[in-house]
């Protein structure tokens, strides 16, 4: 009898898990660490505490100074506001990323010149020498903004 209850409990599980994975989205955020709080081990309490998993996309941190992490968080969208407030809470400084860069790929000669000074590794050419945006590694730095000689890059707010 409990075996069977067992299976149907998993079953249900089952049924449940894909779509509440499905709600999952994502967050790009900058955090300043003071030089009190850089040793926070942020990314393993996201992870344990708010089932987040962090993707580091850029870091400047020494122990004993100040820092800065620029990462995408990918979580359930409550748990991303909760982990933002405890963030914000422990003193730690979090700035959500809103802006995108968008490519207008139809005037790109693919020159590669923005790819020189995107230090995230989010451009690069293909195999076919075409321009190719990895968006999930933007830091939305604005560096490729610039360099563009045929003004192909744009920033939207
Ligand atoms: S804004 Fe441009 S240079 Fe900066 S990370 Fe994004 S693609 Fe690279
Ligand atoms: S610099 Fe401008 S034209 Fe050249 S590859 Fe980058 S987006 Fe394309």
């Amino acid at each position: 009898m409990a075996a069977k209850k067992n299976k149907k409990t998993e079953k249900i599980k089952e049924q449940i898990e894909p779509a509440s994975s499905s709600l999952r989205t994502r967050k790009r955020v900058i955090l300043s660490f003071p030089p009190s709080l850089v040793q926070t081990p942020v990314t393993y309490m996201l992870a344990k505490e708010y089932d987040i998993v962090s993707n580091i996309l850029r870091a400047e941190i020494a122990p004993e100074e100040s820092g800065k992490l620029v990462m995408e968080m990918d979580g359930l969208p409550e748990n991303l506001d909760k982990a933002i407030e405890r963030i914000k809470e422990s003193g730690i400084e979090i700035t959500e990323i809103a802006r995108k860069v968008t490519f207008a790929m139809d005037k790109c000669i693919h020159c590669g010149a923005c790819i020189s000074v995107c230090l995230a590794g989010a451009l690069k050419l293909d195999k076919d020498f075409h321009l190719e945006f990895i968006e999930p590694k933007c830091t939305v730095c604005e560096m490729c903004v610039t360099s563009c000689p045929v003004d192909v890059v744009n920033i939207d707010i």
